[in-house]
C-alpha cells in the first residue's frame, strides 16, 4: 500500500471506524468498504439524496458508486420510498407467497426474453450458488468453468481464480475453501475462446456449466470481445453444458434487459441482483423453463429461503424497475458519456497514461496504456496513480469506488450540477495522478 498523508480529516467517521473495528473484523461488513486498497478512513454515510451522499462529518459527496449499482435512480427516490413505506405498513414478512413477488417475477420475465421462469433469493451470491447447483443437478455433471477476474459472490466453488494457462485446476483463493470444494472449478483467462474449447476437449461430457459475468465489472470494466459470449454459448451447446450469464451487476443497468439487451446472446440460466432490489436484499436466478423445472418443489434440486421474495424488498425493486423506462436509460447513457469524456480529457491534459473502458453506462479507468482484455492486463495498471486520484476526488467531494478494480456507477439523478462538481474536481485529481509515485 502506498503511504500518503491526507490533507483533510474525517474525525467522526474515524471514531465510528474505531468502534466498528472493536466489534466487527476490520470494522466493515464487506471488505472493499474498509479502504484497504487506497488507504485512509472509510466514510460512514448517514444519508443519501439524489446523486449525493452525506457522511457522519457532515460532508457531501457526489456518489459515483451508487451502492455498487443498485441506486440507479439516485438515493431516496420519492416513488421508491413511497412504495417501501406502503409495503412496510402492511407488514414486513409473512413466510407465505404474496403478490409483490409475482409482480416482480413478471417484470423480469417481460424484460429479459431468455428468462421463462425465475426464482427470487436475497443476494447475488445466493443466486449464482443456486444456479450452479441447478446446472449440476440438471446435467448430472460436476465441473464448472469460470474466468479469472470474474466475481460471482463469495460462493465456495467460485472463489478460485488462481492458475493461468489452459484448464488449470484452481487452488482455492481463500482459507476455508477446501480443495474438494474448488477442485471441480476450472479457471480460464477471460476473452480467450480457444482456452474454453480446449477445456471442453480435455473434459468432454464432464462440464456442467460455464459461468461468466455478462460483461465483467469486477476487475474494472472489461467488456467481452465481439463474439466471445456467443462462442461460450456455442461451446456449451455442443457439449451439453449450460451457459450461465451472471447479470447481477449488468442486469437492468446496461439496458432495460441488461447485457442480454446489448448483445442478444440467450443464456440457459441468468442471475440478477443489485438494481432489481431497489436498495434492498433481493436477487434472482432464472432461465429455461425445462431447466428451472428441476428445482424443488417440482423437481429434485433443493433451494429455499426464509426471506426470499420479501414484500418490502420486492416492492422497492418493482417500483425501481417500473421507473426504468427508455427515457431513463437514455439519461444514463448521456450522463455516463459526459463523465467519461470529462475524466479522460482531464487525465490527457495532465499527460496521464490511461485507458477508459465502458460497457454501456458502466465504466472504469485503468492507469495503463494497454487495452485491458482480461485480469492479467488489468493487473498491469499503476494503481498508485488511482489512489492519488481517488483521494483528491474524495477531498473535493466526489465519492469514487475505493479500488481501481471496480466499475463506476451513475444514476438518473446525476444532473448538471452534480456533473459540474465532478468537472471542477477533476483537474486537481488528474494532477495528483500525474505526480503520484510508487511507494
Ligand atoms: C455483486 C455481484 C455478485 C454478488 O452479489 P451479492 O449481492 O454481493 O452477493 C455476484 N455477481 C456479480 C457479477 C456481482 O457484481
Amino acid at each position: 500500500m502506498v503511504r500518503v498523508s491526507y490533507p483533510y480529516e474525517a474525525p467522526v467517521s474515524q471514531t465510528l471506524f474505531d468502534r466498528a473495528a472493536a466489534v466487527t473484523p476490520g470494522g466493515v461488513n464487506s471488505p472493499v468498504r474498509a479502504f484497504r486498497a487506497v488507504g485512509g478512513t472509510p466514510r460512514f454515510m448517514v444519508s443519501g439524496n439524489g446523486p449525493y451522499l452525506t457522511d457522519a462529518d457532515g460532508r457531501e459527496y457526489v456518489d459515483l458508486v451508487c451502492s455498487w449499482g443498485p441506486m440507479i435512480l439516485g438515493h431516496s427516490h420519492p416513488e421508491v420510498i413511497e412504495a417501501v413505506q406502503a409495503a412496510v405498513a402492511r407488514g414486513t414478512s409473512f413466510g407465505t407467497p404474496g403478490e409483490g413477488e409475482v409482480a416482480l417475477a413478471e417484470e423480469i420475465v417481460a424484460r429479459v426474453a431468455p428468462v421463462e421462469q425465475v426464482r427470487l433469493v436475497s443476494s447475488g451470491t445466493e443466486a449464482t450458488m443456486s444456479a450452479i447447483r441447478l446446472a449440476r443437478g440438471f446435467t448430472g455433471r460436476a465441473k464448472v468453468v469460470k474466468f479469472a477476474g470474474c466475481y460471482h459472490g463469495h460462493v465456495d466453488a467460485l472463489l478460485a481464480a488462481a492458475g493461468s494457462g489452459l484448464a488449470t485446476f484452481a487452488l482455492p483463493d481463500t482459507p476455508g475453501v477446501t480443495g474438494a470444494q474448488a477442485g471441480d472449478t476450472i479457471v480460464l483467462p477471460y476473452n480467450d475462446l480457444e482456452a474454453v474449447r480446449e477445456a471442453f476437449r480435455a473434459h468432454p461430457g464432464e462440464i456442467a456449466c460455464v459461468i461468466t459475468e455478462a460483461s465483467p465489472g469486477n476487475m474494472g470494466v472489461v467488456p467481452p470481445l465481439p463474439g466471445f459470449n456467443q462462442g461460450l454459448k456455442d461451446a456449451c451447446a455442443a457439449d451439453g453444458a449450460l451457459y450461465i450469464s451472471d447479470e447481477v451487476m449488468t442486469g437492468f443497468r446496461t439496458s432495460r434487459a441488461g447485457w442480454y439487451g446489448v448483445d442478444g446472446v440467450a443464456p440457459d440460466l441468468m442471475t440478477f441482483g443489485k438494481v432489481m432490489g431497489g436498495g434492498f436484499p433481493a436477487a434472482a436466478f432464472g432461465g429455461r423453463a425445462d431447466v428451472m423445472a428441476h428445482l424443488a418443489p417440482v423437481g429434485p434440486v433443493y433451494q429455499a429461503g426464509t426471506l426470499s421474495g420479501n414484500p418490502v424488498a420486492t416492492a422497492a425493486g418493482l417500483a425501481q424497475l417500473r421507473l426504468l423506462d427508455d427515457a431513463a436509460y437514455a439519461k444514463l447513457d448521456a450522463v455516463s458519456a459526459q463523465i467519461r469524456t470529462l475524466v479522460t480529457d482531464a487525465l490527457t491534459k495532465e499527460g496521464v497514461v490511461h485507458t477508459l473502458q465502458n460497457a454501456s453506462t458502466m465504466f472504469s479507468v485503468f492507469f495503463t496504456g494497454a487495452d485491458v482484455r482480461n485480469y492479467e492486463d488489468a493487473k498491469t495498471q499503476e494503481s498508485y496513480r488511482f489512489n492519488a486520484f481517488f483521494h483528491s476526488m474524495l477531498a473535493q467531494g466526489v465519492y469514487l469506488p475505493p479500488s481501481s478494480f471496480e466499475s463506476w456507477f451513475v444514476s438518473t439523478a446525476h444532473d448538471e450540477q452534480a456533473v459540474q462538481r465532478i468537472a471542477d474536481a477533476l483537474p486537481a485529481a488528474a494532477r495528483a495522478a500525474a505526480e503520484a509515485t510508487a511507494a
